[in-house]
């Protein structure tokens, strides 16, 4: 089949660029020591900042669920699929949220990729004249939720404040909505989300902020970017993941009671899909308790000892650490080939951590994205970055290489 024969010379010119991507299987929880492929490895990649995924309390709470509410939601929320366990879920993040957003009001999605798609689909279809200002390094959801709403589309250079203002400036759009990730996925810096808020007061835009990073990690409580920078906002449209720091699955929307009962009536990923399993939101009000308790500060505080450790660790001549305060920590390579070879190089040694390229990171860029966690010991980080230090060396004096 003609198809067939295209695909395999794609596949075969991605292999050639250094740019396949293999999966990899693992037999154990999400936690440092994993066993992948038949490998014991001390695991650097994983979104559970705060070691979560595998804590027995929210185990347990999604047994409970489980045993609660059954196994599936069995239909749209729409339909019959919305359990009390999101209700609670939601009327629960409502609540915390109430101190930064105006009416606050919660939706549940299945995923933060959904939850982008929802909500920048439904915000599109609410005038003919939308149009979002998005920045330059945001999520691959929020671009494909731009994209898939067919509204027009500004990009703003990554953390130029002031290129956004001339955009807006010049805008003749009747609604203006600014779209940004508050903590970049790939650096681990943050948005001026300030300075940014402040726009959209002056130019009367809608402030989307996807806190994927945040949310669990940053603020006392653990409720992100709002919090850390105590952002309170008419404007801000929130959105954070539940699978990252929160260690289950799904994400929310918190906006003004008006926008999310919009999402609930015009957001397609939100009602052409069957609810998430009702266990998901009932442990996750376990993974809540974690978060803003004193647990949750001992964890975050364990990340910000790793992140400095290891930045402490790095002795890099080659390669780029940049500025980054958060679990986030990305080391520069550049070339794509060389960022496999130096992450296979890790492997041999037992450490687990991923290269990443573009299209996922603009051309010349390509990285190791090395994530520490509250879990990781402080021996952990520090071999890592021995490990790191030693393979910088081979690889800049080897030809070999
Ligand atoms: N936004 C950002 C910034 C992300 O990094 C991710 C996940 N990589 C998402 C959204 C999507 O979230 P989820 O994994 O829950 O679909």
């Amino acid at each position: 089949m003609k198809l067939l024969d295209q695909i395999s010379r794609a596949l075969k010119a991605q292999e050639d660029a250094g740019l396949r991507r293999r999966l990899r299987v693992a037999a154990t929880p999400c936690q440092p020591s994993v066993r992948v492929d038949e490998r014991q490895l001390l695991a650097f990649c994983s979104n559970d900042y705060l070691g979560l995924a595998a804590h027995p309390r929210v185990v347990l709470a999604l047994q409970e669920g489980a045993a609660r509410y059954g196994a599936g939601s069995g239909a749209s929320h729409l339909i019959s699929g919305h359990s009390e366990a999101h209700a609670l879920l939601e009327a629960r993040l409502a609540g915390l949220y109430t101190p930064y957003i105006e009416q606050a009001r919660a939706l549940y999605f299945c995923t933060g990729y959904m939850a982008n798609l929802g909500l920048l689909t439904g915000l599109a279809q609410i005038d003919e004249s939308v149009e979002f200002f998005s920045e330059g390094l945001n999520h691959a959801s929020l671009i494909d939720g731009m994209r898939l709403s067919r509204a027009s589309v500004s990009v703003y250079p990554h953390g130029d404040v002031q290129a956004l203002e001339g955009m807006l400036q010049q805008s003749q759009a009747s609604t203006r909505i600014i779209v940004t990730d508050s903590v970049f996925s790939m650096d681990g810096n943050l948005a001026p989300l300030k300075q940014i808020d402040a726009l959209a007061h002056e130019y009367d835009a809608a402030l989307v902020i996807d806190d994927a990073h945040g949310f669990g990690v940053l603020g006392a409580q653990g409720l992100g970017v709002l919090e850390h920078l105590d952002l309170r906002s008419s404007r801000v449209i929130y959105m954070g993941t539940l699978g990252k720091a929160a260690g289950v699955a799904g994400a929310f929307v918190v906006a003004h009671d008006q926008i999310v009962e919009w999402l609930v009536q015009r957001a397609r990923p939100y009602i052409y899909t069957t609810a998430a399993a009702p266990a998901l939101a009932h442990a996750l009000m376990t993974s809540l308790d974690l978060i803003t308790s004193d647990e949750g500060r001992r964890r975050r505080a364990a990340i910000a000892t790793n992140m400095m450790r290891l930045r402490e660790g790095l002795h890099l001549q080659h390669w780029a650490l940049p500025n980054s305060d958060t679990a986030i920590q990305p080391i520069i390579i550049g070339d794509n080939q060389q960022a496999v070879k130096v992450a296979s190089f890790l492997l041999h040694q037992g450490l687990w951590v991923p290269a990443i390229r573009p299209p996922t990171v603009p051309p010349d860029t390509a990285r190791l994205r090395v994530t520490v966690s509250a879990a990781h010991t402080q021996d952990d980080v520090a071999r890592l970055a021995r490990a790191i230090n030693r393979a910088e060396n081979e690889f800049n004096s080897h030809e070999r290489f």
